[in-house]
């Protein structure tokens, strides 16, 4: 079982459609991406980023090591 390590830096500031991260797309509890005009919650946003780049680590981690790996 691999752990994947997932850097939660950027995952408040980053827009979870477009991928636009910026510092101003946060506003404390809400989100509002300066690119794209997306808006929520800004929790909400984050744990959608980690989401994500959880799916393409792993992605990446099976090309890696040219297994199949269960999804
Ligand atoms: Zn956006």
């Amino acid at each position: 079982m691999a752990v994947i390590g997932i850097d939660p830096k950027y995952t408040s500031q980053g827009c979870s459609r477009c991928g636009h991260t910026e510092k101003a797309n946060r506003h404390q509890h809400y989100f509002l991406c300066k690119a794209c005009g997306y808006e929520l919650h800004a929790d909400l946003n984050a744990s959608r980023n980690i989401r994500l780049r959880g799916v393409l680590a792993r992605q990446a981690l099976c090309q890696d090591a040219a297994l199949s790996c269960i999804a």
